[in-house]
């Protein structure tokens, strides 16, 4: 069938991995290009995973007693320019509109590429005393950044989706206070949704937030040694509250300056969880955020379709309790076409019934991540496919994490992390604190610094990886996205 070559990954995924992923979003239905350049359409798949992602993550937004609000699209153009630094580090990448109808507008509107100017210009209206805080707001919506890079779909879109989460607080402590829970929160979704394992830690001063204090990340690692930026948390000190005047009268009847915090996680992660899950047949979706969990597919003939159809049916509304069930009884497609494509498309569990099945009142299971096939009884069927699926879910994660350890490579000198980069690994390298450093390195080996791990800053002792003076800080380094 024409239609099937059309859609078959021709390259390896260990071959070419760009080019790879590029077949495997496109040919599975996931997302697709659209006339914009660098903006892409999230088709059904890709946008169900995307709400598994939102609605886990804002449940425990919820909990943690944040709220949701919705601010404008449109920002106008002084409001950007009232933080110098944020202004720097955006400007390049902002859309303007600079006219309606035949008529062009008195002041350039930006569409936003983060929200902070204008939500901050109501926060400094509604914040008035000690008694109106904490404030701790989220918006889910888009933003564009017209980066010109060479965009990549989902991992460096120009439209992407998100959270903002936007907070303010009385004193440094409380905000510094909320890091760890917001780094929780997203920390429990990329691993318990995404399957994604993270590394967690603190961004240097030159790839952390403009306009902000302290930045810090979850990086995700990809199998070609490229880390990938997920979710962040930034620390913004009083630099936003200074710019926007955003004051408040505390107990003592005194003026002060408000502390702010802001964080993000967005459909980028979408994109790492492709590149570290698919394979070199396709997608491979974490069952708890695939739209479809199960596929049934009837195989029979002439004779035997109405009572191998029946017994599908049966056993497809049986599974409905338990999971997200697709029964594929479309009479136009072959048996192995049928295959193949919920293969590409990445659906966690495939159930096959035949007639051998349909004479045993059993069926055979196929779980997509590792290919491994079972023959099961029908009898208490939705216990073993709910079963499965969290075996699935357990050993996606198990599987990257044990990747994710073999990539990371601790070096002692510059000739060691010289090597890692160029084996494709990420170099865990001490660092005395110098820009300076940081860059030559970026230079020289076309790795950046990804952040400071949390669990490896107990290895400072010792001397930087480039200039020898002592070090200050354990800096993972990676090429990336
Ligand atoms: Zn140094």
């Amino acid at each position: 069938m024409a239609d099937q070559e059309k859609r078959a990954i021709t390259i390896k995924k260990s071959d070419d991995i760009s080019e790879w992923y590029t077949q495997v979003i496109i040919n599975s239905d996931f997302v697709d290009y659209s006339a914009v350049s660098g903006c892409i359409v999230f088709r059904p798949s890709a946008y169900f995973c995307w709400n598994a992602v939102k609605e886990a993550t804002d449940s425990m937004f919820m909990k943690a007693g944040i709220k949701n609000a919705y601010f404008p699209l449109l920002i106008p153009e002084r409001f950007l320019e009232k933080e110098k630094e944020h202004i720097e580090g955006f400007s390049p990448e902002v859309a303007w509109v600079t006219e309606t109808g035949n008529s062009k507008l008195s002041e350039r509107l930006a569409i936003r590429p983060t929200s902070e100017t204008i939500m901050y210009d109501s926060f400094s209206k509604w914040i008035r005393s000690w008694r109106d805080l904490p404030l701790r707001l989220n918006q889910w919506n888009s933003v564009v950044r017209w980066e010109f890079k060479h965009p990549t779909p989902l991992l460096r879109s120009r439209e992407f989706l998100w959270n903002e989460g936007h907070t303010v607080f009385a004193t440094e402590g409380e905000a510094n206070a909320e890091r760890d829970q917001i780094l929780g929160i997203y920390a429990e979704v990329t691993k318990e949704y995404l399957a994604l394992p993270g590394i967690i830690g603190q961004k240097t001063d030159y790839e952390k937030f403009a306009g902000g204090q302290a930045s810090y990340s979850i990086e995700h690692l990809l199998p070609n040694g490229y880390s990938i930026q997920g979710p962040d948390f930034h620390n913004d000190g009083q630099n936003f509250a200074k710019a926007f005047d955003i004051k408040f009268i505390d107990k003592n009847n005194e003026t002060q300056y408000a502390y702010q915090n802001t964080f993000a996680i967005s459909t980028r992660e979408l994109g790492a969880m492709v590149m570290m899950h698919g394979d070199d047949r396709g997608l491979v979706i974490p069952p708890k955020i695939s739209m479809i969990q199960v596929v049934v597919i009837p195989i029979y003939k002439d004779a035997n379709r109405e009572a191998i159809l029946a017994y599908a049916k049966r056993i497809s509304h049986e599974l409905e309790k338990y999971a997200r069930v697709y029964l594929d009884d479309r009479d136009d497609y072959s048996v192995g076409w049928k295959f193949n494509e919920w293969e590409l498309k990445g659906v966690p569990i495939r159930i096959e019934i035949g007639s051998k099945e349909l004479e045993s009142n059993g069926l055979v299971l196929v779980t997509r991540h590792d290919m491994k096939k079972a023959q099961c009884s029908s009898y208490s069927i939705g216990e073993t496919v709910e079963k499965e699926l969290s075996r699935v879910q357990r050993e996606l994660y198990d599987r990257a994490l044990l990747f994710i350890k073999e990539k990371i490579k601790k070096v002692n000198s510059y000739e060691e992390l010289k090597k890692a980069i160029l084996e494709g690994n990420m170099a865990q390298a001490q660092w005395c604190g110098q820009t300076e450093c940081e860059l030559k390195i970026k230079e020289e080996t076309g790795a950046k610094s990804t952040n400071m791990p949390f669990d490896a800053q107990q290895n400072v002792a010792g001397n930087c990886i480039y200039c020898g003076k002592p070090s200050k800080h354990v800096v993972n380094f990676a090429k990336s996205y």
